[in-house]
């Protein structure tokens, strides 16, 4: 939408919309929100709603992590609303909403902002003529609690089973009529492999418009979940015994119009510009996965057998690669790295300004790209795939290590964010793999008990209400 604020704001009013949620994602990978009236978005666009600094300090469980560099109660910042990302959220009750940016008080970008980072990167790399475009996978549970407050499965039939998908028919119909009035633009939607999973493809778009589509999905898909009196965990590792949730990430690059990916001398058709920024993405790989797997179950979730992809090596075509490249195909369609990773515990404007600022160290600096894997990576013999960290410890220390990633984060950034995963291991410290799990099994719902206790963070059944769709009701 290219309107002026105040333009859109009227055009909004006369589609019925009253209410703005402007949101942010935190360092714990949560988004926040404030909301104003329309009448209000004009000022929330050019100054801003007040946050303080101190919200990148809470923990996945929300408390606030004692000792983080960010737990103050000093300092505010003024949250702006991105005119041009605005869009319906619910539009037949009136919702609008817009990502956001932090500003300092004097108007100056705040440093530790993170969806900033990623439009720095993403200005970076048009700067040196490169259209990186990227899409999210979102898997998800569709869960009501057992008696024990674990999550289990609402909707029954088999992986990619249409029997799922008619089990749930008035589901699908509804979350699919949600995303198109919500103006998300998805390529597809289907039961996954897990029991109680589903899973919709978001289409490509710049950096910025991929992470805010993610945002946006996980919105809707956690509000029409509601409306059925389920809840959605968008958990890495719902419960020990299921599957996980991926939030894969897909990228394609050009390069002055020329594909990076593909119709080039290499290995699967890589250029050679393509091949070196591959291997720099490779060799980031144990640092970008604090940023990719944030949460200590994060790392529950890759196990090998999973097609959530815990090696070092990439793939033609390798689910269990941790970066898959998927060659063109005979239709056009463009050549792509799959991330497979990520999950969606991740702040996506992190993740991607990190993923930009190693694309653009790969392009300065190519690597020479070692051969690619074919099979299951754990079948070959010792030390020939390198297992990617195992704890979210581990990839911390990788992350804390990466010059690199320093350098593009600016050493605020990358310091609160060192603070806020030694949080999240401190967190997990001492647990059962079973309290692990429960602690975060709810995500993105957000508890503020601490982790012991087995059931931490699950909502009580007593609470949760049915609420039952019209369309349903009769
Ligand atoms: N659920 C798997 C994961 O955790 C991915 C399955 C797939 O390949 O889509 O990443
Ligand atoms: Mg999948």
């Amino acid at each position: 939408m290219a309107l002026p604020p105040a333009s859109m704001a009227l055009a909004l009013a006369e589609q019925g919309l009253r209410w703005v949620a402007i949101t942010w994602v935190n360092h714990a990978g949560a988004p926040l929100v404030k909301v104003v009236p329309l009448a209000g978005f004009e000022a929330a666009v050019a100054v801003g709603v007040g946050f303080s600094p101190v919200a990148d300090a809470f923990s996945a469980d929300g408390a606030i992590a004692p000792g983080h560099r960010l737990a103050r109660p000093d300092g505010d910042l003024r949250l702006r609303a991105d005119a041009a990302a605005l869009a319906p959220l619910e539009p037949a009750n009136g919702w609008a909403w817009a990502p956001g940016e932090r500003y300092e008080r004097s108007g100056a970008p705040y440093a530790g902002d993170q969806r900033h980072l990623c439009r720095r990167q993403m200005e970076q790399l048009e700067r040196a003529r490169v259209e990186l475009r990227a899409g999210f996978e979102l898997e998800w549970l569709v869960a009501s609690p057992a008696a024990d407050g674990t999550p289990a499965p609402a909707i029954p039939g088999g992986p990619y089973g249409a029997d799922r998908l008619v089990e749930g028919l008035d589901y699908a119909t509804a979350l699919l009529e949600a995303l198109e009035a919500a103006g998300l633009p998805w390529l597809q939607f289907h039961p996954e492999y897990g029991a109680g999973q589903f899973e919709l493809s978001l289409a490509p778009g710049t950096p910025l418009e991929a992470a805010d589509r993610l945002v946006h999905a996980r919105l809707v898909i956690q509000r029409v979940t509601r409306r059925f009196g389920w809840r959605c965990c968008f958990s890495p590792k719902p419960s020990l015994e299921r599957v996980g949730n991926g939030g894969h990430l897909h990228l394609s690059l050009v390069r002055d119009g020329v594909p990076l990916l593909q119709g080039g001398e290499q290995e699967a058709g890589l250029t050679g510009t393509g091949a070196g920024v591959l291997a720099a993405l490779l060799a980031e790989l144990p640092a970008l996965l604090a940023l990719a797997c944030p949460l200590a179950v994060s790392y529950r979730r890759l196990a090998t057998g999973s097609w959530s992809a815990p090696f070092q090596v990439w793939g033609v075509e390798n689910r269990e690669a941790a970066l898959r490249l998927v060659p063109t195909a005979a239709d056009g369609a463009p050549a792509h790295l799959e991330l497979k990773v990520a999950d969606l515990a991740a702040n996506p404007y992190l993740l991607l300004g990190a993923v930009q600022a190693v694309v653009a160290d790969g392009l300065e600096r190519p690597r020479p790209l070692p051969p690619p894997v074919s099979g299951d990576p754990s079948g070959l013999p010792a030390g020939a795939a390198a297992r990617l960290p195992a704890s979210l410890a581990q990839a911390s220390a990788a992350f804390a290590a990466s010059d690199l990633l320093r350098e593009a984060l600016g050493e605020a950034l990358h310091g609160a964010l060192g603070d806020s995963q030694a949080a999240e291991v401190r967190r997990a410290a001492d647990c059962s793999e079973a309290e692990l799990v429960a602690a975060s099994a709810w995500w993105p719902v957000v508890g503020g008990d601490r982790l012991k206790g087995g059931q931490a963070g699950a909502p009580q059944p007593a609470t949760i209400t049915r609420l039952r769709p019209a369309a349903l009701a009769a």
